[in-house]
């Protein structure tokens, strides 16, 4: 193999030529302790960034074996490195060194989630960063001198460091690693315990500003504290300082499964508490002041999302014949309202696999909610299509084992259906089950419940492949993330800003590419998007989100991160595109 001094030569004899001749560089180059690897070389100075990775012997890496042991762990951990190296890159590199993106160095490196993520891999003979850098130019032409500095100086050495296991490196890596460990032993005892999600004494759930993720601090912000009747208390593999007791045990509030109301005053902190449970579903790093906010992996945040399009949903058991006699079994549009939007979003959420559905009344269709005995009088069976999901959600819960958690601050109604009320008072939960049942026997609604027909969960639909089609212009693949609220998807935008559980761009470059590999690999053949997303699963499983970086991202697939299915689903039922094939 060529090593570094070859690197430096090839910069020297193409320096001052045109950008072009940086395609020179590609190929791997011995250090010491490692290899760099030149993935991709950038077109030119303003293009997308080149593809390098930084990659250390696990005997010069040093890292304890015991740290990546693990699935969970080895995401940690990996997670954690990443992170390492932003920093470094940050402090040290990134220096300009000419025009467009050149002295540029970056990776992907994740925000409050911990998630598995491609940018760092760690296995038992290395581990490796997937960096993007900008390769040096002056008026597009290769500035060689930079570049050598750049790629045999400063990202071997800052990589190095960071991915290099010091003692500063154990001392934050350690509880980073074994925090994550104790919120996925939470997740997984939450189901024996009969809970969907758990919320520890001391968090924080508030966020900095509406634009940060970030915890409010302590001395704005109340920390959280359970109601006594709510408690419960979780072991703990791992101790960790701010949480636990001296038995290594955690405690807080447990919601268990059934339908859960959250109710209180305006401005008392019940979003702050559904979106720290919607966040849940995802380990946080240690000081997020929601590392102890677990939830259920199926939860899904449904809401309404007026202008969707919707293809070929069974919406029967919450909206009944439209008014133009259109049958909503097989229900299309191209433009939803509120209230079929919001109900495709419960069903797409169930066939898609989620037993856990989360609603605010921040951002949900009042019709499909509720409809209260004036307007029952009023508007009769006949000329109302809803049947709202208040008649809903007990069957929901009783026949089919599909929980609720419902924000409702504005209507009691639901203490009749409900099987916990939890009441927000000043960011405090109380427990008031028995409170709002006496108030529903004192003030009885005068409802006629059991509106509709048997509830049915729906079977899956199966998509046509020759709908998704990522190719732009002459035959080139367009798969990328608009942050958080969308993906470019071929010709198309797919608008996910009303998919609130997206945790990070790189999920979403992770998701644009596991439609394209789905639709080219698992669709067809009458098979369901269940059986589909099934398949993707198994697949990420058991060769990580890397395995998607093939598709439209080249060979180094360095800043994807793991999505859910839920959110795979939520990409393809809201891509303009695709076909349902019709029974
Ligand atoms: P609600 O949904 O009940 O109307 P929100 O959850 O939207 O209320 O919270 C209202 C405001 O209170 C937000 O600005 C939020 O950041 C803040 N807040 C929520 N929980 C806390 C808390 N525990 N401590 C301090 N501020 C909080
Ligand atoms: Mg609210």
């Amino acid at each position: 193999m060529r090593n570094l001094d070859d690197l430096k030569s090839v910069l020297a004899r193409i320096d001052g030529r045109g950008y072009k001749a940086y395609k020179d560089i590609q190929g791997d180059y011995a250090f010491e302790g490692g290899v760099l690897s030149v993935d991709y070389v950038q077109g030119d100075p303003f293009a997308s960034p080149s593809k390098v990775r930084v990659r250390l012997h696990a005997g010069t890496a040093g890292l304890p074996s015991d740290l990546h042991g693990s699935r969970v762990r080895r995401t940690a951990v990996e997670d954690f490195l990443a992170r390492r190296v932003r920093l470094a890159l940050r402090k040290q590199g990134s220096r300009d060194r000419g025009i467009g993106k050149s002295g540029l160095m970056l990776i992907d490196a994740g925000g409050q989630e911990v998630l598995e993520r491609s940018a760092v891999r760690v296995s038992t003979e290395w581990v490796e960063a997937r960096v993007e850098v900008g390769l040096p130019a002056a008026g597009r032409r290769v500035l060689g001198r930079q570049a050598a500095e750049m790629l045999c100086g400063d990202l071997p050495e800052l990589t190095r460091g960071a991915l290099g296991w010091t003692e500063e490196a154990e001392a934050e890596g350690r509880p980073f690693v074994e925090c994550v460990e104790n919120q996925e032993a939470i997740r997984s005892g939450l189901r024996e315990r009969g809970l969907v999600a758990f919320v520890a004494d001391g968090s924080m759930l508030p966020r900095e500003s509406g634009v940060s993720d970030r915890p409010l601090s302590p001395e704005k912000g109340l920390a959280f504290e359970s109601p006594q009747e709510l408690r419960v208390s979780f072991d703990l593999p791992n101790p960790d300082s701010r949480y636990t007791d001296e038995r290594g045990a955690v405690t807080g509030m447990g919601i268990p499964g059934g339908v859960t109301l959250i109710v209180g005053g305006g401005y008392h902190g019940k979003s702050t508490l559904l979106r720290a449970i919607e966040r849940g579903v995802y380990p946080h790093v240690p000081g997020d002041g929601r590392e102890y906010v677990v939830t259920r992996p199926d939860a899904v945040k449904v809401r309404a999302e007026d202008r969707r399009r919707i293809e070929r949903v069974d919406l029967s058991t919450l909206i009944g014949n439209l008014p133009n006699g259109q049958s909503t079994v097989a229900f299309s549009t191209e433009e939803a309202s509120g209230s079929t939007s919001q109900a495709a979003g419960i069903i797409e959420s169930l066939e898609a696999g989620s037993r856990l559905l989360l609603v605010d009344e921040d951002t949900a269709a009042t019709n499909l909610m509720v409809r209260d005995a004036r307007m029952q009088r009023l508007v009769n069976r006949e000329s109302e299509p809803i049947t709202p999901l208040l008649d809903r959600i007990r069957e929901l819960y009783e026949e089919h084992g599909v929980s609720s958690l419902l924000v409702m601050g504005g209507c009691g109604d639901y203490f009749d259906v409900a099987d916990q009320v939890i009441l927000m008072r000043g960011y405090r939960p109380e427990e008031a089950t028995s409170r709002a049942r006496e108030v529903a026997e004192e003030l009885p609604t005068r409802r006629g419940f059991g509106e509709g027909e048997p509830l049915k969960l729906p079977a899956g639909r199966v998509p046509d492949p020759r709908s998704i089609n990522p190719l732009k212009g002459k035959g080139k693949v367009k798969i990328e993330a608009e942050g958080v609220d969308g993906i470019r998807f071929g010709n198309e935008t797919i608008d996910l800003r009303a998919v609130e559980q997206v945790a990070d761009a790189s999920q979403l470059r992770a998701v644009g590419r596991a439609l394209y590999l789905a639709a080219r690999e698992f669709m067809g053949e009458e098979r369901t998007l269940p059986e589909i997303l099934d398949r993707l699963e198994k697949l990420i499983d058991a060769e990580t989100v890397d395995r998607l970086g093939g598709f439209g991202g080249g060979k180094h697939p360095g800043n994807l991160s793991r999505p859910r299915r839920f959110e795979i689903a939520a990409a393809l039922n809201r891509l303009r595109s695709l076909r349902i094939v019709g029974k």
